[in-house]
């Protein structure tokens, strides 16, 4: 006998936790923080030493905002402790292990055990309820598969939910638009940038994605402006939602946006966000902006104790139309590491970003080269025009930008016009900025 079918599809994948009531969920946290702090007191010795050393154990802890008693986790304790330095769990009970690219020296080796993997599945099914997604939808999951958690993590996040999933990956772009052609993508999954490189393909293959059946996607792993989400919008013809996640606290799904979009959920029955001044350490009040700190508080292979993300946003408890009342995290507006001081200013390439986005002659594709001349920071934008766009006008809007930059950011860029396709497309996450002042250190 076949189900019987309701009208109205389901407003949230899991009604009692994502509209538990917030002082009902700060009592659950709390049980749960004790738990992790426990967990990782009892299996990592470093987290023990530390713990000693602060004169801190997981019963001290009387309400969620002792978090504060605790010493906070930075990324470079994963790389002194690699590969395994601050597992709670023996390798051999684990069921996968996941790597970032290590760029900079070894790489962060994160961890799951069976119930962590399931876990994240059901988190990352939960934000792809939260985005518009549906059991039956076709996910077409562009993000990288392999060590990098962003592919498998959607994978099984997908998968959870009942839809069909299509496991691309990144690369062979044009290849991309014929599948999600042909199999009727409903659901788009990649970074941002590499959206815009799939929208490119369509167009030069005469292809309009506008017309196809994709419906909603589900763009993260970099920091993105609104602008940029207007652009993806309006050149592929879906429902753009920033998704958050990092490998080091689960991978994809820590927050994502609702219908609404205005801030996204973090899933505050999983993980504890605080925000702090990153100079100082010390909370700032809600709605201020500062550095994401976030605490596992059901990880089994891998808890993180006040792990500090260098992502710059803010956070607000206010009430979400949606009814969700899990906290909502402003969008990211950059990463600390990617924020860069020229000549005294603080800036972030997604603002150079939302100055380019908004110009029709010019194509959203663009890198940000840094070159110390002297004792001088020097900036140059080099941007692309949009195919069709006269050369004799380049240096025209080269200088049109220059202006809007230096009125909108705060600093003086010198700009370069590139003919179409002259900026090296991403395959995964964009690389926005090419620092070479630190060569010279
Ligand atoms: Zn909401």
């Amino acid at each position: 006998m076949r189900p019987i079918e309701t009208s109205a599809p389901a407003r949230y994948l899991h009604p009692e936790l994502e509209t538990m009531p917030r002082e009902q969920l700060r009592a659950l946290q709390l049980r749960r923080l004790r738990d992790t702090i426990e967990n990782a007191y009892a299996n990592v010795p470093t987290v023990r030493r530390r713990m000693e050393a602060a004169g801190v154990r997981g019963r001290d802890l009387r309400t969620i905002d002792d978090v504060g008693l605790l010493p906070f986790t930075l990324k470079s304790d994963l790389r002194d402790h690699y590969p395994f330095g601050l597992f709670a769990r023996p390798v051999g009970e684990l069921a996968r292990l996941h790597a970032s690219s290590g760029t900079t020296g070894k790489s962060t080796v994160v961890g799951y055990t069976a119930q962590d993997l399931d876990q994240w599945a059901d988190l990352m099914a939960r934000s792809f309820h939260a985005a518009g997604a549906r059991r039956g939808d076709v996910v077409h999951n562009a993000y990288g598969y392999g060590l990098f958690t962003g592919g498998l993590g959607a994978h099984y996040g997908a998968e959870r939910l009942g839809a069909v999933v299509v496991p691309v990956s990144g690369g062979a772009t044009e290849r991309q638009v014929t599948l999600m052609q042909d199999f009727g993508a409903t659901v788009l999954c990649s970074t941002p940038s590499y959206a815009l490189a799939i929208a490119e393909a369509a167009e030069h293959q005469g292809i309009d994605l506008r017309m196809g059946k994709l419906r909603v996607g589900l763009f993260g792993a970099e920091p993105w402006s609104a602008a940029m989400r207007t652009e993806i919008e309006a050149r592929i013809g879906l429902k753009a939602v920033d998704i958050y996640g990092l490998s080091e606290i689960m991978g994809p799904g820590v927050a994502c946006e609702c219908e609404h979009r205005d801030g996204l959920h973090g899933w505050e029955d999983h993980f504890l966000f605080e925000v702090i001044d990153p100079e100082t350490g010390k909370p700032v009040p809600e709605g201020e902006a500062g550095e994401l700190v976030i605490t596992t508080l059901t990880k089994q292979a891998l808890p993180m104790i006040r792990y500090r993300t260098r992502d710059i946003t803010r956070i607000t408890t206010a009430p979400c139309d949606c009814g969700r009342t899990h906290a909502r995290i402003l969008r990211i507006t950059g990463r600390n590491d990617d924020m860069l001081i020229i000549r005294g200013v603080n800036v972030y390439p997604s603002q150079v970003e939302a100055v380019i986005v908004g110009r029709p002659q010019l194509a959203p594709h663009y890198q940000l080269v840094v070159t110390r001349e002297g004792v001088l920071d020097e900036v140059q934008v080099e941007v692309e025009a949009q195919p069709g766009v006269d050369r004799a006008t380049y240096n025209g809007l080269a200088r049109e930008l220059a202006h809007a930059v230096k009125v909108q950011c705060g600093i003086s860029t010198r700009v370069t016009v590139l003919d179409p396709g002259a900026v090296a497309r991403s395959q995964g996450k964009a690389v926005r900025v090419r620092d070479l002042r630190k060569k010279e250190a």
